[in-house]
């Protein structure tokens, strides 16, 4: 039950499991081809490009960050706690002058606070965590898509912790870059790098007059394979990652037969459950308020008088496995729970459980 690597479901497993076969053969071409196609039904971007290229999330971030940003171009980045900050330091490596907004831990940076910043500088781009795994905290994409759409800003939506759990709706939206990794909502094993970008963020791209500082994220190498795969045909620039793709295929053509409101519904209701049932056994959330609360994981603080470390040792004698805090300075005092993808009621059920014995073993009574 952490936030990533997910429970993964059987077929997706089969898929990885499978005999691996040529990355040009003709039914690895099809399952490449169709999870392209389905990844703009998943983002809900109809007009967007997407790319499926082997690494982690921070692959994903690192694509936006050297094919959009130029030595010198201004970027501001809106954290809401540890993903926030790495996306700081990794669009720095590709000279942007970065301004930061920081969110205090468990609140989320007014939409008037980043209008007003957009007002007194030019910024070429902005990124925004959609959920911020470190805090659990859920930003709300849509008005600063459209914050970045009114001022000429390219926006780019860290989804890691999101995509095929929350709702995003990116062309409605107006946001250009959207990515997550494999190992989350998506629901298949660690090691893919999932992007869309909108027509205006390849523009942008295609508009640069230096070039992309790094050779393997370069979109330059990787948009003709993309394409070529989507007209099904063989490309090569690296080699996929080709269990990993098929398993995609596999994943979602499930999350699209649940249907995308019905699946965002199912998180917010999990969600929505584990937190009443933590606050049930009288447990605080990091984030604030339920406005700010992410559905695909949570973060309650230990009660008074439980320490972590004891607690991770009675949970640990249960079958149910949680993540310990993450955001620095404040990482002992609170723990994480991951519910989603695969994630059933049943898991929610019996984790709340494991987590109610464990806060009794450590001697804590409501
Ligand atoms: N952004 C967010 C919001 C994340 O949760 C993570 C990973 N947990 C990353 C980026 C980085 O992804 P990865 O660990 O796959 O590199």
């Amino acid at each position: 039950m952490i936030p990533g690597p997910t429970e993964f479901e059987p077929e997706v497993m089969m898929a990885v499991g499978a005999p691996t076969t040529s990355h040009v053969a003709p039914d690895f071409i099809e399952s490449f081809g169709h999870a392209l196609e389905m990844m703009r039904e998943v983002w809900l971007a109809p007009s967007g490009q997407p790319f499926i290229i082997a690494g982690s999330g921070t692959l994903a971030m690192d694509l936006a960050g050297a094919n959009l940003v130029e030595p010198g171009d201004r970027a501001l980045v809106i954290s809401t706690g540890y993903f926030g900050d790495r996306y700081a330091e990794l669009l720095k490596r590709y000279g942007a002058e970065v301004t930061a907004l920081k969110a205090p831990a468990g609140e989320v940076v007014s939409d008037a606070a980043v209008e007003t910043e957009l007002k007194r500088k030019r910024y070429k781009l902005m990124t925004f965590t959609h959920v911020d795994t470190s805090t659990a905290v859920r930003v709300d994409p849509e008005p600063l898509g459209l914050l970045g759409e009114k001022h000429g800003v390219i926006t780019v939506l860290d989804g890691v912790c999101s995509v095929a759990g929350e709702v995003i709706r990116q062309d409605e939206w107006k946001i250009d870059v959207v990515f997550t990794a494999s190992q989350k909502a998506v629901g298949v094993p660690p090691g893919l790098a999932l992007l869309v970008a909108s027509p205006r963020a390849m523009e942008a791209w295609k508009g640069r007059k230096s070039p992309v500082g790094s050779y393997y994220s370069d979109w330059t190498h990787w948009l003709p394979v993309m394409k070529a795969y989507e007209e099904r045909r063989p490309a090569y620039f690296g080699t996929p990652a080709v269990n990993l793709v098929s398993a995609l295929e596999v994943s979602l053509r499930l999350i699209l037969k649940e249907g995308m409101e019905a699946r965002f519904r199912r998180h917010s209701d999990r969600g929505t459950a584990f937190r009443k049932a933590m606050r049930g056994m009288g447990l605080t959330m990091i984030p604030a308020s339920e406005e700010v609360s992410a559905n695909t994981l949570s973060a309650p603080l230990y009660p008074e008088g439980v320490k972590g470390a004891d607690f991770m040792k009675a949970i640990g004698d249960s079958d149910v496995i949680v993540a310990g805090g993450l955001l620095p300075g404040i990482k002992d005092t609170y723990f994480r729970v991951g519910h989603m993808g695969a994630v059933t009621n049943g898991d929610i059920l019996t984790t709340v459980a494991a987590i109610d014995g464990a806060l009794s073993a450590c001697g804590y009574r409501k």
